[in-house]
């Protein structure tokens, strides 16, 4: 059997790769604490559930989905844009919802990208970018992103050629590893550089509701004529503690909502119904979900920080996303090191910062999703190492 170059030149999953080493030291009888994996450990919110329960009941929804989603889902996202960002949206021409917004960002390559063309990336950044530009033949071209500009890209210093050449560009804020943010200013510029190069802006928006400290993240689509360039993807996964309902969206310019929904009609039948009345329910009737757990998460956050620093991490608490992004403390240089090194001692895993590029290289990355229990134990073995000692 031979198998297609495009399976061959997969890297494997980050995660898959730190839940092998977790699954090793498991077997080896330590109790080991993920701090690894962004997935929000609190039950998606009582009352939702209970809409999906009677949605069950109902023969209709026990069809096909249409791949572009319940007309009422589409409308749901347009009010939620308007409400939460200001953002008018046509729901039949600028809104399709997503079998979890991962499914876009993996398809939306398919309609931009033809062999031998480019993607700009971030590096760090969030793998599936660059996956699913090979799959669709492409090739990317990395962006680097550095701690002294705010891990913002520089997109003067992209060379005219590699611009003119490139057909979209990715951008991730705030942003997962490194927890940045971009302000409106950078979304301008940002809007003004895709429109001088002919470039598509694909801008996720995952953590637009994961935030702190009073910050609001916005939309790329609040810029004026963000419409012209941009397709964003957003998501309920980590808003509302949805992400085991596989439920996003893709919003913006309609040439590339069209072309996404037509390679969608043409490979999924959508999100069960029942679980987009879930949705619908969420985004009309959002309660203070929200607020509970950025207040959780943000305590946690604190509690994390205060650890980290004792280690000699350098760190500064992230307005937004679930993740802290720390410095190695001077003089240490590998981030997979730092990582085992802290496994072996106190069966704490951390995320080394290179899994997400070469300028990741010098961080990790902590998430705060773990229990409240299981995050404190973890940061007591981590205080008593940072005192020199073994923790387990
Ligand atoms: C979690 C995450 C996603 C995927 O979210 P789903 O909607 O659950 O597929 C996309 N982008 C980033 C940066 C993420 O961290």
């Amino acid at each position: 059997m031979r198998l297609a170059q495009r399976v061959e030149q997969l890297p494997p999953y980050l995660f898959a790769r730190i839940s092998q080493l977790i699954a090793q030291k498991r077997a080896e009888g330590v109790d080991v604490i993920s701090l690894g994996i962004g997935d929000p450990d609190i039950p998606t919110p009582d009352y939702l559930l209970d809409v999906l329960r009677q949605a069950t009941a109902d023969p209709a929804n026990h069809r096909y989905p249409e791949s572009d989603g319940l007309p009422q889902f589409r409308q749901a996202i347009a009010r939620w844009y308007q409400k939460r960002h200001g953002v008018v949206l046509d729901p039949d021409k600028e809104v399709v919802p997503l079998i979890g917004s991962k499914e876009g960002i993996a398809h939306l390559p398919l309609c931009l990208i033809d062999p031998g063309d480019t993607s700009l990336i971030t590096d760090p950044g969030y793998p599936v970018y660059e996956v699913a530009t090979m799959f669709a033949g492409g090739v990317t071209v990395k962006v680097p992103l550095r701690e002294e500009d705010g891990w913002l890209p520089r997109l003067d210093e992209i060379p005219a050629e590699t611009a003119r050449a490139a057909k979209v560009i990715w951008l991730n804020y705030p942003n997962n590893p490194t927890g940045a943010i971009a302000d409106r200013g950078f979304y301008e510029r940002a809007v003004a550089w895709a429109k001088q190069y002919d470039v598509v802006i694909a801008h996720d928006l995952a953590y637009a509701d994961v935030a702190y400290d009073g910050y609001v993240p916005m939309s790329i689509l609040e810029v004026e004529g963000a419409k012209d360039v941009a397709i964003e993807f957003n998501s309920l996964s980590k808003s509302f503690n949805m992400t085991g309902w596989r439920l996003g969206m893709a919003v913006g310019n309609a040439t590339l909502v069209n072309a996404l929904t037509r390679v969608k009609t043409n490979m999924d039948s959508g999100i069960p119904q029942a679980i987009q009345q879930m949705a619908i329910a969420a985004l009309d009737d959002p309660r203070d979900t929200i607020d509970l757990h950025n207040d959780i998460y943000s305590k946690r956050r604190d509690r994390a920080i205060t650890v980290l620093r004792q280690l000699g991490l350098r760190v500064e608490p992230p307005k937004a996303s679930l993740y802290i992004w720390a410095r190695l403390p001077e003089g240490e240089r590998s981030s997979g090191e730092f990582a085992a090194r802290l496994i072996d001692a106190t069966g704490v895993v951390v995320t080394p910062g290179a899994s997400y590029g070469t300028a990741g290289e010098g961080y990790i990355r902590i998430s705060l999703t773990t229990p409240d229990d299981r995050l404190d134990e973890a940061l007591r073995r981590l205080a008593v190492f940072a005192q020199g000692q073994p923790a387990r």
